[in-house]
């Protein structure tokens, strides 16, 4: 044997994107449109739901609460299923051919991104000039949140129990709101800070109006005039009062809507992308599987983005109660359900950034164009908080998209040692569940306008529906 055949039977290197003419083909431009419009209307976890929710009686989807006869249930191939876990986390689930014992397969991926969130005290007046006082959700590099035009989401509930949803910034002829930073002239003293500290946490506070509230008789101005008026406006806007911030969940993110980078459209630009990309995915082949073998369980996560506290984050047992009240349903048996089962925790991983070579490791990074990512570890410092997925079930996930022509590539998050990242990959393998995960290549992931490649996009969604075909 020559050793071109040699090297052709035994190494191995993912196919190169440019030797994929499906690269930029229809079906993949056509689901990054639609794609598009989802991240538009989708920039909190409420606003997903929301989304999700138009779908869910158009295909079919009954809430599982509705079942109350749990004994003398009989669920068919191909019926499906919905619960909203307190309007931010949802899970959805199509019944399969085969008995529920021989287990589930299952895709979680989360639908908070970082931001910044207002405080429950938020409003405050400074030289006459009103601001919003906000912390930060999620790992962000502050000093990208500053002068960008910010878009405030989110719910307030009033004194009388009444509630109310915000939305400023995203229509174009709307205002949106603004961090400020120093001008160079005046930065010598900032430019010797830490790029950490480049821009401090207190220091994002968005403007909210300039102009004082003055009485009719053009009297006296009383004090805080400016923070008066921008309560009057979103008063009259919304009905809402000073108090009424202490019960609302109110955000700023990024206002600009998705666009397409680069003069051959092969990316999609936008907020929010982790992990609404995998979301996204997910959300279509759920919808799209028709007669799966296993019954499919598809769940949308909140929280993730500071560690999935909470009631409705992957480390409370929402996902759980509903593979229970699902085994009910099908007469089987929870343990036998849970063992048998397979999951992927679908998000994103970080694309090989060649500005910024060194703290990947190249022949172990994932890369643009490639298709999406399988990573069998995440965490850092020696695997440290990572489900470290096995042979048994990369072997078989692997298998299923071959079978299926999906691109796929392997992915670490990093070189060794240099940082590293968690994912709710180990919030489903607490259940006794194999899990693995599985995403997109993301540049400039967590930057208020991040990069992800179309065909990546589209394979990610392949994948999700091979593993539940
Ligand atoms: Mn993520
Ligand atoms: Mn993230």
């Amino acid at each position: 044997m020559s050793a071109k055949e040699l090297k052709e039977k035994l190494t191995w290197e993912f196919p190169e994107a440019h030797k994929n003419k499906n690269i930029c083909n229809e079906a993949v431009m056509a689901f990054a449109e639609d794609y598009k419009d989802f991240l538009n209307k989708c920039k909190t976890e409420r606003e997903f739901v929301t989304y999700a929710k138009k779908y869910l009686d158009d295909f079919g989807y009954k809430s599982i609460l509705d079942i109350t006869d749990k004994n003398n249930a009989n669920l068919l191939p191909g019926e499906k299923y919905f619960f909203v876990n307190r309007n931010k986390s949802l899970v959805m689930c199509t019944i399969g051919k085969k008995s529920i014992n021989e287990g589930l397969r299952i895709s979680v991926s989360h639908v908070d991104s970082p931001r910044l969130d207002l405080k429950p005290c938020p409003v405050t007046e400074d030289t006459k000039i009103a601001y919003f006082k906000t912390h930060y959700y999620g790992g962000i590099r502050k000093y990208q949140w500053v002068t960008i035009p910010l878009a405030l989401h989110g719910i307030v509930f009033k004194a009388d129990g009444t509630s109310v949803d915000v939305n400023i910034g995203e229509d174009l002829t709307d205002p949106v709101f603004y961090i400020t930073d120093l001008l160079p002239h005046l930065g010598q003293e900032q430019n010797e800070r830490k790029l950490k500290d480049g821009i401090k946490g207190e220091e994002l506070k968005a403007i909210g109006a300039t102009i004082p509230f003055l009485d009719e008789d053009d009297s006296e101005e009383i004090k805080d005039a400016v923070k008066l008026n921008l309560l009057r406006l979103l008063n009259e806007k919304y009905g809402f009062t000073e108090k009424d911030f202490v019960t609302a969940e109110l955000s700023l993110v990024p206002a600009q809507a998705a666009r397409d980078v680069g003069l051959d459209r092969s990316l999609v630009g936008s907020y929010g992308q982790d992990d609404r990309v995998c979301a996204y995915g997910a959300f279509r082949a759920e919808l799209e599987t028709k007669n799966p073998e296993f019954t499919t369980l598809t769940v949308f996560a909140d929280k993730e983005e500071i560690g999935s506290y909470g009631p409705t984050g992957m480390s409370s047992d929402f996902m759980l109660n509903f593979i229970k009240d699902l085994t009910v349903l099908m007469h089987g048996d929870l343990n036998t359900v849970l063992r048998n089962s397979n999951a992927l925790s679908t998000d994103v991983n970080a694309a090989f950034d060649p500005i910024f070579p060194s703290v990947y490791d190249k022949q172990n990074s994932c890369f643009i164009n490639k298709g999406c990512v399988l990573t069998k570890y995440t965490g850092a410092r020696g695997k440290s908080g990572s489900n470290d997925a096995s042979a048994e079930l990369m072997s078989m996930v692997t298998r299923i998209f071959d079978a299926n022509d999906v691109s796929w590539q392997v992915g670490a998050l990093g070189a060794v040692d240099v940082g590293g990242g968690g994912t709710v990959a180990l919030y489903i393998a607490r259940f006794d569940i194999n899990v693995v995960d599985l995403g997109v290549p993301i540049l400039a992931m967590h930057a208020p306008f991040e990069l992800a490649a179309k065909y990546d996009i589209y394979s990610l969604y392949q994948a999700v529906f091979a593993f539940y075909k």
